[in-house]
């Protein structure tokens, strides 16, 4: 099996400052990260010095927003377009973590929505899916995980996941320090792409898959080992660039 070009992806949630974001643009070398996608998603506020920061010190950084409205434009008070997006030169949007989800009440239907605007408008779509700890006891995760991926292919089709990411995340392990192990990683990836190549054998065998949930230095190695893991989306351990320069390095080091 051909591995995929690794992405190791940061998601600063609201975390983080103008300097910070400085200095991972100093620190990411395109020549050193040539075999890894590297995308940094900052608070919005820090997307276009950030950008700008990439471009002057010829980074390897590519830039994503943690969030996009589903709405074109209009009377939609704090929340940003595509367009905006697009326009300060943003390549990629996570939609659907799982904090939207819960604290923010978006439900799989509007995480469609949004998935669908953003790789319409050309932006790289970061589909984020996990189970709850009450879910997985229940056994209920390959069919959490399923409604979420299915809303994508019901809203869009099964193309979507042709130019999109899927980054699973289990909820229990989103900020605990309590990763998945890499089998139980491995397992519901495999599950995911079982899932797509029942629509498109194609499609699955090409769309990245994260993993998310306490990735660190330490342990990312392992799960980058995995066959159906192709990469990491960090939280915690992405706010400290020698960390995070250690998580993309391992993910090199599997192509
Ligand atoms: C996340 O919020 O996407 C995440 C994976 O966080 P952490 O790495 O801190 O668990």
């Amino acid at each position: 099996m051909t591995r995929l070009k690794p992405l190791v992806a940061a998601n600063w949630k609201m975390n983080g400052d103008r300097l910070l974001a400085e200095e991972f643009s100093k620190s990411f070398s395109s020549q050193e990260f040539n075999d890894v996608d590297v995308v940094l998603c900052p608070p919005s506020v820090y997307l276009e010095s950030l950008i700008s920061k990439v471009t002057a010190n010829d980074s390897a950084i590519k830039v994503g927003a943690q969030n996009v409205s589903e709405q074109a434009k209009g009377a939609f008070t704090g929340e940003l377009s595509t367009t905006m997006l697009l326009d300060l030169g943003c390549e990629y949007v996570i939609v659907g973590h799982s904090e939207r989800r819960s604290l923010f009440a978006e439900t799989s239907d509007l995480v469609a929505d949004k998935y669908q605007v953003a790789l319409q408008a050309g932006l790289t779509p970061i589909l984020c899916t996990g189970e709850s700890d009450e879910q997985r006891e229940q056994e209920l995760t390959f069919e959490v995980i399923a409604q979420d991926i299915d809303a994508v292919i019901k809203q869009s089709s099964i193309a979507a996941f042709t130019n999109g990411v899927i980054a699973y995340e289990p909820v229990w392990a989103i900020g605990t320090g309590k990763s998945a192990t890499p089998a139980q990683a491995q397992e519901v990836h495999r599950f995911i792409r079982l899932h797509l190549a029942k629509h498109d054998e194609e499609v699955a065998a090409g769309v990245r898959i994260l993993y998310g949930g306490s990735v660190n230095e330490n342990n990312a190695a392992e799960l980058f080992k995995q066959d159906d893991i192709n990469g990491a989306l960090v939280g915690g351990a992405s706010l400290i660039a020698d960390k995070f320069k250690t998580i993309c390095q391992n993910a090199q080091r599997t192509v």
